[in-house]
């Protein structure tokens, strides 16, 4: 059976830009969901404009600022008054940031008016050390570089796609990540800072046929996407839905195909 695979920005930006969305994508495969990465204080409703009202059922975090975190609550909310999905949605979270997790969103003990409910009632927590399978699919998990050590990772499933999360220029990882003509979804604005990627470090970081394949979020505004595309770069707009292969198994040349298109 064929399949295609596509992944849908539901917002761009970085914590300030607002109107662009908070960061964060859905991986889908054979035009359904499977894989919703991150989940910021507007993403969900984002979420469920696209697909029909529904909640995700798996989850991947980044990492834990609230532009990627701050929607588990309401998705908490959501999902312990609907019975199919009380205890159901699958949270996959980087090991080293459970605990951090577990204080900023889950401690809180009065999550419900009548009591008796922890957060993680709600949800199936799998603990990541260097991946996970969901799907009959291996994704690899990866520290990635933002603020503190180990304090960030990327997602990426080999011969289709690499997603960053908010990092610096990462060459080292995406040499080992992304060596097989996946598609780069990298953090990166106009302007770099001490936590993200600027553009012109794209050109000293990476080479020409990583550039290629690149496409860039995370940036400040909806300004900064226009002069990043003006600089030639493919830039992601908020709920644009992008093809990375029109087949599952995914060849070269279709995946050239997608990318070129
Ligand atoms: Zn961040």
């Amino acid at each position: 059976m064929f399949e295609e695979w596509a992944l849908r920005f539901l917002g761009v930006g970085n914590s300030h830009a607002v109107e662009l969305g908070s960061s964060a994508a859905v991986l889908e495969r054979g035009g359904r969901p499977t894989l919703l990465i991150d989940c910021g204080p507007d993403t969900l409703d984002r979420y469920r404009s696209h697909y029909g009202g529904s909640l995700p059922q798996a989850v991947f975090i980044t990492h834990t600022h609230l532009d990627h975190i701050g929607g588990l609550e309401n998705l908490f909310y959501r999902a312990w008054f609907d019975a199919e999905r009380r205890g159901q949605i699958q949270l996959f979270v980087p090991v080293r940031l459970v605990e951090v997790l577990q204080r900023r969103v889950a401690d809180y003990p009065g999550l419900l008016a009548e009591d008796g409910v922890n957060f993680w009632d709600c949800f199936r927590l799998t603990p990541i050390s260097e991946g996970f399978w969901l799907g009959g699919r291996w994704f690899s998990v990866f520290p990635v570089r933002h603020h503190q050590f180990h304090s960030c990772y990327g997602i990426a499933l080999e011969g289709l796609f690499l997603y960053t999360g908010d990092t610096r220029p990462i060459p080292e990882v995406i040499n080992r990540f992304a060596a097989r003509g996946e598609w780069i979804f990298h953090d990166c604005a106009l302007n770099a800072n001490p936590s993200h990627t600027g553009a012109e470090e794209l050109t000293t970081n990476y080479g020409e046929d990583q550039i290629r394949r690149m496409t860039l979020y995370h940036y400040e505004s909806a300004l900064a996407g226009s002069a990043l595309r003006g600089r030639g770069y493919r830039v992601a707009a908020a709920g644009e839905r992008i093809i990375l292969c029109h087949s599952d198994p995914c060849s070269s040349q279709d995946k050239d195909d997608a990318l070129s298109a």
